[in-house]
C-alpha cells in the first residue's frame, strides 16, 4: 500500500508518489519570530513532524521548516520593545526550537532564514517581471495576479468574485486590488537591502517560494501548514513559484491542519485565552502535550480544554504501567519492529486516532500476557510505535514517580498528604481542606480508603 495523503488542490485523499523515486522534498512554513509560539502554533509542527517521520521509513527525505525573520510584526514588536530587531529574532528563534524540542520535535533537515536568502527572492522577483507577471511601481514590486490563469485553483476561489467582493481602497501603485506586494520600500528605521526597485524588503509570500526553490527545486512533493494559510500565502506562493518556473507546479501535494480552539472558544490576545507552549511546558511533561496535540485527525478541530491534557495523561499513563518492570534485552529491542496496523494506520492520512487504538491493542495484549518472552517481545514493539510517534521518551518508573520535566515530583504530593493526615490526626479540618484543595489545584485526586490515602492525578 502506499502512502495516502489528503492533497488540498485534488480536495481529497490520494496516494502519495514523490518526483523522484526513493526521494522526498517536503516545506513546513515556520514561524514569524517575535513572540511565544502558542499551542495553535504548536499543532502543525508536530503534525507536520510526525509526518516527517513517516516518510523517512520509507524514503530519502529533506525537510525545510523556515524561519521568518523579516516581517512587518517584527518591526512593530521592535519598535514597541526598543529592543534591535536581530536580538528579538534570535531570542524567539531559539524559544521555538526550545519549545518545540520539548513536545518532541525533531529539527528539520534545512532551517532557512529569511534574511539569509534575500538574493534568491531578488532574483525570483526579477524573474517574475521579466516573464510579465510582476511589476515595479513606486519603490513597490507586485505580482500581477491576472497573469496567472490558475490563480485561485487551490483555495477554491474564483478571482472574478474576489475582485467583485474587495472593499479595500486599492493603493495607487497596484494595477489591480488582489495584485500582491513582492518587495515593499522601506525607510531608514526599517531592516532593508538594496535592489533594482530601491532599499527594500521582500513580502512575506516571496520569502516562502525562494527559500523552497533554493533549498529544494521548483517543484517540491509536499507543502505543509495550518489551514489559515490556504489563502493568500499558500495561494500567493503558488502563484510565484509556479510563474518563475515556466509553468511547473510548485508542490504536488498541499496538506493542511485544522485549527485548534480553547475551550470552544478562538484563541486570541483580547480574550486572554493565549495558551505559550512556553508556560504549558513548566507543568506539563512534554509528551502529554504533544499526544494531546494528536488525539484529534490532523485536519479535524482541535478542542483545547483541561479534558484533552487529562485524557493524554490517562493514556500515556496506561501506556507506562503495561512496560513497567519489563526488562528488555538490547537484540530485543534492536529487532522490534511497530506493528504493520499502526504503520498502515498511519500512513492512511495520519491517521492518530486509529494508530493510538493499535498502539493500545499492544498495550493491553502485554497485560493480558505472563509469557515472560512475548511480554518482552511487546514490550520492545511498544517502544518501537512510541519512536515512530515521538512518545514514550522517558523510564516508566521515573514516569510514574513524576521525575519527568514539567512533572510535579511525587515527593512533594505525598508530604502535602502527610501534612493533610497529620492535620486530620489534630482535628484541624480547616487546615486539613486547605491541602487537600492545595493538591486539586496541582491536578491530584486523593482517596481515603482503608489502608490509609491513595494519589492519582487526575
Ligand atoms: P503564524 O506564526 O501565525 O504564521 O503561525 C504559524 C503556524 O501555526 C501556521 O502554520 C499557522 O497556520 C498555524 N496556526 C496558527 N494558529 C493556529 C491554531 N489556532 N490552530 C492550528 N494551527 C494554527
Ligand atoms: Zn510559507
Amino acid at each position: 500500500m502506499t502512502i495516502q495523503l489528503h492533497d488540498t488542490l485534488q480536495g481529497k485523499k490520494v496516494p502519495f508518489e514523490p518526483l523522484e523515486e526513493g526521494k522526498v522534498t517536503m516545506y513546513l512554513c515556520g514561524p514569524t519570530v517575535y513572540n511565544f509560539a502558542h499551542i495553535g502554533n504548536a499543532r502543525p509542527a508536530v503534525v507536520f513532524d510526525l509526518l516527517a517521520r513517516i516518510l523517512r521509513r520509507r524514503y530519502q527525505l529533506t525537510f525545510a521548516r523556515n524561519i521568518t525573520d523579516v516581517d512587518d510584526k517584527i518591526i512593530a514588536a521592535s519598535s514597541e520593545t526598543g529592543k534591535p530587531i536581530g536580538e528579538i529574532t534570535a531570542k524567539f528563534t531559539k524559544a521555538y526550537n526550545d519549545d518545540m524540542g520539548a513536545l518532541g520535535v525533531q529539527p528539520p533537515d534545512i532551517e532557512p532564514h529569511a534574511t539569509q536568502h534575500i538574493d534568491v527572492m531578488i532574483a525570483m522577483i526579477q524573474k517574475l517581471i521579466d516573464e510579465g507577471h510582476a511589476y515595479a511601481a513606486e519603490g513597490h514590486v507586485l505580482f500581477d495576479v491576472a497573469s496567472h490563469e490558475h490563480y485561485g485553483e487551490l483555495s477554491k476561489r474564483d478571482l472574478r468574485e474576489m475582485i467583485a467582493g474587495s472593499r479595500v481602497e486599492v493603493a495607487p501603485y497596484k494595477k489591480a486590488a488582489q495584485d500582491f506586494v513582492l518587495w515593499k520600500p522601506s525607510d531608514r528605521e526599517m531592516p532593508g537591502w538594496d535592489s533594482p526597485w530601491g532599499r527594500g524588503r521582500p513580502g512575506w509570500h516571496i520569502e516562502c517560494s525562494a527559500m523552497a526553490e533554493k533549498h529544494l527545486g521548483d517543484t517540491i512533493d509536499i507543502h505543509a501548514g495550518g489551514q489559515d494559510l490556504v489563502f493568500p500565502h499558500h495561494e500567493n506562493e503558488c502563484a510565484q513559484s509556479s510563474c518563475a518556473h515556466g509553468g511547473a507546479p510548485f508542490a504536488r501535494y498541499w496538506l493542511h491542519n485544522g485549527f485548534l480552539s480553547i475551550d470552544e472558544t478562538k484563541m486570541s490576545k483580547s480574550l486572554g485565552n493565549v495558551l505559550l507552549v512556553h508556560d504549558l511546558i513548566e507543568t506539563i511533561p512534554g509528551e502529554v502535550i504533544r499526544l494531546a496535540l494528536l488525539s484529534a485527525h490532523y485536519r479535524q478541530p482541535l478542542d483545547w480544554s483541561a479534558e484533552t491534557l487529562a485524557g493524554a495523561r490517562r493514556q500515556l499513563d496506561r501506556l507506562y504501567g503495561a512496560l513497567r518492570g519489563i526488562e528488555i534485552s538490547d537484540a530485543v529491542r534492536a529487532a522490534a519492529e511497530v506493528p504493520e496496523t499502526l504503520v498502515a494506520a498511519l500512513e492512511d492520512d495520519i491517521n492518530t486516532p486509529k494508530a493510538m487504538a493499535e498502539f493500545f491493542a499492544l498495550a493491553r495484549a502485554l497485560n493480558k500476557s505472563n509469557d515472560p518472552a512475548e511480554m518482552e517481545s511487546l514490550a520492545a514493539q511498544m517502544y518501537a510505535a512510541g519512536e515512530l510517534l515521538g512518545l514514550l521518551d522517558s523510564d516508566p518508573e521515573a514516569w510514574f514517580a513524576g521525575d519527568v520535566k514539567g512533572d510535579i515530583a511525587s515527593g512533594e504530593i505525598e508530604a502535602l498528604i502527610k501534612k493533610r493526615d497529620d492535620a486530620r490526626a489534630n482535628k484541624d479540618w480547616a487546615a486539613a481542606d486547605g491541602f487537600r484543595d492545595q493538591l486539586t489545584e496541582m491536578g491530584i485526586t486523593i482517596e481515603d480508603g482503608p489502608g490509609g490515602t491513595t494519589w492519582r492525578r487526575s
